[in-house]
């Protein structure tokens, strides 16, 4: 079992030889979720996997199309980075494929600024640009980037495909975009992007196929990760989000603060001398769930615990989610239906219900045994707003902006 990152550039040339795959590589603050599916329109899946905790205790699983466990490993150090987990999905993936090579790699990339508001395949003219808007997005663009340059090191003319987290959101009315800001900084781009887009716009293509009557009401889709984001989304178009200028806005997460008066960042810096790095890394890294807490990010362990720390954790994030759910019912006047996505949102049926709990006066009620099933409806018959669970699939929305971009 290797427990170095690899030094070298990832050998993606076993990839390239006969038959075709397209591969997606969907890189988070702390995991990169990878898929693999065969090329042509809606190829399927082939291969699904992550590297989770990254920097932490980093677990690698593979699953094939059936979900059977095809590949597992453990670093028993936290010395794999990015770079040397992207390294070890391509070394698998080789193993995995064969001899069927990778047509093309998809990646989700956070942001794409006012620049790209479509899947955009990368040059080093793109890449520039890209790597420009990194200080927007510190926890994730350098992660969404590491892996394209290193690809593009090792086979320069695979085509790779950036599809951007904050394109959805290009269609929100221009109040919902702006900050009370002089204009001069709304000119300059200091405005809401809003993000988590890939996953919004999957939740809104799959319910178009599957429950078109819904797609077109007005709905508050929770994507509720390690990252987690609200989209107020009326006629599958997004219409107002809680994540703003940067994915740190919003909601209470992982490890990020969500939302803050801004006076406490002038606290900060005026009566504790924190410098814009210190700030940065307590609001990306040490707060939100893990920040209150004081034992972790990750809500399977605050829930097996029985701190009261924990306990108050996962109370603020609720509270946060049902005081947010209360503001963009108001901005689209009002809401006919839920969904609730993402880790904790697709597998915690506790959180889920506490949300509900608190969104009563919206018309929400839930059914138990629906709820603790987390498949589809989870709303009781004669609740006023619908409740649901859809589960995510970014990857496969990223599949297809790459074989569109490939097609055209
Ligand atoms: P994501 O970023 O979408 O992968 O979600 C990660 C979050 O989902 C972490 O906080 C996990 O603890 C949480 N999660 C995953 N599975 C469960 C589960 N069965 N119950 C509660 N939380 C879960």
């Amino acid at each position: 079992m290797s427990t170095a990152a690899p030094t070298s550039s990832p050998d993606t040339s076993p990839l390239m030889s006969t038959q075709g795959c397209i591969a997606v590589l969907n890189a988070g603050s702390s995991s990169i979720k990878f898929a693999l599916y065969e090329a042509g329109t809606d190829g399927p899946l082939l291969f699904r996997g992550q590297v989770e905790q990254i920097g932490l205790l980093p677990h690698l699983k593979v699953a094939n199309a059936a979900g059977e466990i095809v590949a597992e490993r453990n670093w028993t150090t936290g010395s794999l980075d990015h770079r040397g987990a992207t390294a070890e999905i391509l070394k698998l993936g080789r193993e995995l494929l064969g001899a069927r090579p990778v047509l093309a790699f998809g990646h989700r990339v956070v942001h794409g600024g006012t620049e790209f508001a479509a899947p955009v395949k990368v040059d080093a003219q793109v890449m520039a640009a890209l790597s420009r808007l990194v200080p927007l997005a510190p926890l994730h663009q350098p992660h969404n980037l590491a892996p394209i340059a290193a690809i593009a090191e090792a086979a320069p003319h695979l085509p790779q495909i950036a599809c951007f987290d904050a394109a959805f959101h290009r269609t929100q009315p221009v109040l919902a975009q702006e900050f009370a800001l002089p204009r001069d900084l709304t000119a300059a781009g200091v405005r809401r992007y809003g993000f988590h887009g890939l996953s919004y716009d999957f939740i809104v293509t799959r319910l178009r196929e599957t429950a078109p009557m819904l797609a077109r009401a007005r709905l508050i889709i929770a994507h509720l990760g390690n990252g987690a984001s609200l989209c107020a989304v009326r006629d599958g178009r997004s219409l107002a989000s809680t994540m703003g200028f940067t994915a740190v806005d919003g909601l209470m997460m992982g490890t990020r603060s969500g939302a803050l008066d801004p006076g406490v960042l002038l606290y900060l810096m005026q009566e504790r001398g924190l410098d814009a790095a210190a700030i940065e890394d307590l609001l990306y890294r040490k707060s939100g769930l893990l920040g209150v807490s004081g034992i972790s990010s990750d809500m399977r362990t605050l829930r097996k615990s029985t701190a009261p720390e924990a306990a108050e954790a996962v109370a603020l994030f609720v509270y946060r989610i049902v005081r947010e759910i209360g503001s963009l019912a108001a901005a689209m006047g009002g809401v006919d239906g839920i969904v609730f996505t993402a880790g904790i949102g697709e597998n915690d049926a506790a959180t889920r219900a506490d949300i509900a709990a608190g969104c009563g006066w919206l018309g929400v009620l839930l059914d138990e045994d629906r709820n603790r099933d987390g498949n589809g409806r989870i709303s009781a018959d004669n609740s006023r707003v619908s409740a649901w669970v859809v589960p995510t699939d970014e990857e496969q929305m990223i599949a297809r902006y790459t074989r569109a971009a490939l097609a055209s």
